[in-house]
């Protein structure tokens, strides 16, 4: 059987396929156009070229910010720990004395929590901030936590378990009016939604190329001009002396191609996107009307569906469905396989219970209409079954 013929897949912010173009534009840089963007000989030049073109189409499509903002990266992670603990570091060489406070919302990704308790051991104070029962953060639960010594706040522009995009102009806003920075994890935002981080009061921005149709293993942080941060890596002086290490040539190519491709496609892409999402939730809800939607009343990624299924626990449902050769996650992929449950889920008031009867579905720029009718099918099929097996 050919499976991956057979496969519906609906993991989208774990990861997904590449754009062709993206791997297209890659492949010579394996090969016969190697150079090391950091040398002068001919093949390093048209390496330094290149990488130079890229960075301008990131640029680009976050509302054209200058070129030079842009860094590369190894992985969203390293942009989220580069972010906070880059500009933490660069405040402490001038002001050792003071640990200063940040605060950073309670649903980020692990790569921002872990960042934040790792800060918060060498003598940061750090604040989380509340999520509503749609995981908004609000500026009024902000500004709850805000003190006169915060210099940064990082609240993700968009969840990846349920999808929430927060409302960012107004929580940058906030952070400004105490003197803090604001940084955004937008690895699951950017390419599917506009984003503008002038417009929108952004110091610093994530992202990662596996999200929007690049490699996997390469990202890039926005740094506002004239913001100052630390490396957080010792070495060579590449990226204007803040990220060392010979620069991923081949990934910083595709992930630039797919960043212009996300912008050009946008629009249409998330429309129809949603179109698809909404439909999904209305076949499971027309045949299971106690199943809740998470964030429903909140601004969401075109793509992404949480379902609470009461009586079934997601980790069986994804067993299940993937037997028929659909690929969902229960919770999110980086927490899955955790006994715990989903921290964005409890912060947003869900019993453990409710946490464990999640699943997301996260959809993609190739996902068909018949794809989300056999999905909603099955998923109707399999909950009924599951819920059969229940003690009475
Ligand atoms: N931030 C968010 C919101 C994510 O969803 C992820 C990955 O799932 C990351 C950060 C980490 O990105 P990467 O896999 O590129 O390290």
């Amino acid at each position: 059987m050919d499976n991956a013929e057979k496969m519906i897949y609906l993991d989208h912010a774990a990861t997904g396929p590449m754009w062709p173009e993206a791997v297209a534009a890659m492949l010579p840089f394996f090969t016969e156009r190697f150079g090391n963007p950091s040398g002068v000989c001919r093949p390093a030049q048209e390496a330094r070229r290149s990488v130079e073109e890229a960075r301008r189409k990131i640029a680009q499509a976050l509302g054209a910010v200058p070129p030079e903002t842009i860094y590369f990266t190894g992985c969203g992670t390293e942009s989220d720990n580069l972010a906070l603990t880059g500009y933490v570091n660069a405040l402490r060489s001038v002001q050792p004395e003071k640990p200063g406070h940040i605060v950073v919302g309670m649903t980020e990704h692990p790569a921002v929590l872990e960042t934040a308790r790792a800060l918060m051991r060498d003598g940061v104070f750090v604040s989380f901030a509340r999520p509503d029962e749609n995981g908004v953060i609000t500026p009024e639960a902000l500004e709850e936590v805000m003190r006169p010594d915060t210099v940064l706040v990082s609240i993700m522009y968009a969840n990846n378990e349920v999808g929430t995009v927060q409302p960012v102009s107004e929580l940058a806003a906030v952070s400004h009016a105490y003197g803090a920075v604001f940084h955004t994890d937008a690895v699951q935002a950017f390419g599917h939604v506009p984003i503008d981080p002038v417009a929108e009061g952004v110091d610093l921005l994530s992202a990662s190329g596996h999200k929007f149709g690049g490699p996997k293993g390469v990202g890039f942080l926005y740094v506002r001009e004239g913001l100052k941060l630390s490396p957080i890596l010792n070495g060579g002086s590449q990226e204007r002396h803040l990220r060392a290490g010979t620069l991923n040539v081949p990934g910083i190519v595709g992930m630039g191609e797919a960043a212009r491709l996300c912008a050009v496609s946008m629009g249409e892409t998330a429309t129809r996107i949603a179109g698809l999402r909404n439909l999904l939730e209305e076949r499971v809800l027309a045949k299971l009307p106690d199943v809740t939607i998470q964030a429903k009343n909140a601004r969401r990624l075109p793509g992404h569906s949480s379902m609470t299924i009461p009586g079934v626990t997601g980790e069986n449902m994804v067993l299940m469905l993937n037997l028929h050769g659909i690929c969902i996650s229960a919770g999110s992929a980086c927490t899955s396989g955790d006994t715990k449950p989903s921290h964005v889920l409890s912060a947003m008031g869900l019993s453990d219970r409710e946490c464990y009867g999640t699943i997301r579905i996260s959809l993609g720029r190739g996902t068909t209409r018949e794809e989300i009718e056999t999905t909603a099918a099955t998923i109707v099929e399999e909950a009924n079954k599951l819920r059969k097996m229940l003690p009475e």
